[in-house]
């Protein structure tokens, strides 16, 4: 048995075998630059793009044109938002309160520079109402961006309805679909976006390899100036590798996506009612029908989620108190507090994601320990005397 057992795959995935292989031939023997006129070269250009077309196709994109390469989920999305804004100079944005990082600081800091920028609220199951969306709508919104499915409690956002509230706007529709492409059906003509991020580290693809999604005849801005490359929108020499090795990812991942959330769903419910069943005061987080397969997401009251993260990691149990961005602050998560748990329980929540490599055997050994660890953990508390 795999020695550790692995559930944070919302942070961070394995690369496939099948994707380390496809990419092997793209680093010393086909190196060359996709720019170039000699064959050695047109091979990798042509290798480019046929991970264009495929990566077009698995997203339901009318043209292959409309991918761009990029370097991850953070640059597809600070390219969308810079590149919509910077191009229209000012005007108002819409987002939700539970935003990846990525998305919420690169809006205030468009906010800190003259556009106007309005945070929508959450319901306690973390999920964006579009009628709020339709109400908070101006004749000058140049920009919405929301999450497909959020990264802590996996609350899957109804898109395809606010995409539908935006139809007769001017407003051009992000969507931070980070968690979701490779693991939801994804169609953007369903979505009704005009632009989609996402990234290859999180569909066992390698890290620092994204694409971004931008609908033709969106008006988007440059993000790096330079040779030209991505249609003059994104400078520099390919990552050809990389971009291999993301297409090949998310072929596998296409490709197994039913079993695979017939699987995450069993898992996980079997995850959720262990807990439940095990550990007295914990609670469920997030939307029960409207959540990714992959996530479990628990406050365990008068307990400490950092604590508890290094208690199972002696155990051998990777898991996460939430974004893996946020835990080397020890502030409590926006998002938790966006659907209104207290510092307190915010900070005694933690996060299990699980993936393509989980089992039954490692549910079942951490419905061993974890009840321990939060009793250890309770009874070492002041609140328990
Ligand atoms: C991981 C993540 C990002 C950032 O992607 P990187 O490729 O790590 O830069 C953005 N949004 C969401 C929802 C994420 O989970």
């Amino acid at each position: 048995m795999d020695p550790i057992i692995y559930l944070d795959h919302a942070a961070t995935t394995p690369v496939d075998p099948a994707v380390r292989k496809a990419m092997d031939p793209w680093f010393a023997q086909d190196f060359g630059n996709p720019t170039t006129l000699y064959a050695h070269g047109v091979r990798a250009d042509e290798a480019v793009e046929g991970a264009r077309q495929t990566i077009a196709h698995a997203i339901g994109a009318q043209r292959p044109q409309e991918v761009y390469f990029t370097a991850g989920g953070t640059e597809s999305i600070n390219w969308a938002l810079k590149g919509i804004a910077l191009e229209r100079v000012r005007g108002h944005i819409l987002t939700s309160a539970i935003e990846h990082s990525a998305v919420r600081e690169t809006c205030l800091w468009l906010a800190e520079r003259g556009f106007e920028l309005t945070i929508l609220p959450v319901a306690h199951d973390g999920v964006v109402d579009p009628a709020e969306v339709r109400r908070a709508l101006r004749s000058d919104t140049i920009l919405v961006t929301l999450m497909h499915a959020n990264n802590e409690i996996g609350t899957i956002e109804p898109i395809e309805e606010v995409g539908s509230v935006l139809t007769d706007s001017e407003a051009a529709f992000h969507v931070d679909a980070v968690q979701t492409v490779a693991h939801l059906p994804i169609d953007v003509q369903q979505l009704r976006c005009d632009l989609l991020s996402a990234s290859g580290h999180k569909l066992y693809g390698p890290k620092g390899t994204g694409f971004l999604y931008a609908r033709s005849g969106i008006r988007l801005g440059p993000l790096l100036h330079g040779g030209g490359q991505e249609r003059e929108l994104r400078s520099g020499t390919h990552n050809v590798p990389g971009i291999i090795g993301l297409a090949k990812a998310l072929e596998v991942s296409t490709r197994l996506l039913e079993t695979e959330t017939q699987q995450l769903t069993a898992l996980s419910r079997r995850l959720i009612d262990g807990i439940l069943e095990r550990i007295p005061g914990a609670t469920l987080n997030g939307s029960t029908e409207r959540r990714l397969p992959s996530n479990v997401h628990f406050t365990f009251e008068n307990t400490q989620g950092e604590a508890l993260v290094l208690g199972l990691d002696l155990a051998g149990i990777c898991v996460s108190t939430g974004s893996a961005c946020s835990t080397v602050s020890l502030e409590p998560s926006h998002v938790l507090k966006a659907i209104g748990l207290s510092d307190e329980q915010a900070l005694a929540s933690v996060r299990f994601t699980l993936g393509r490599s989980t089992t039954e055997e490692q549910i079942d050994a951490v419905l061993e320990v974890l009840p321990e660890e939060v009793n250890r953990l309770r009874a070492m508390s002041p609140r328990a005397l």
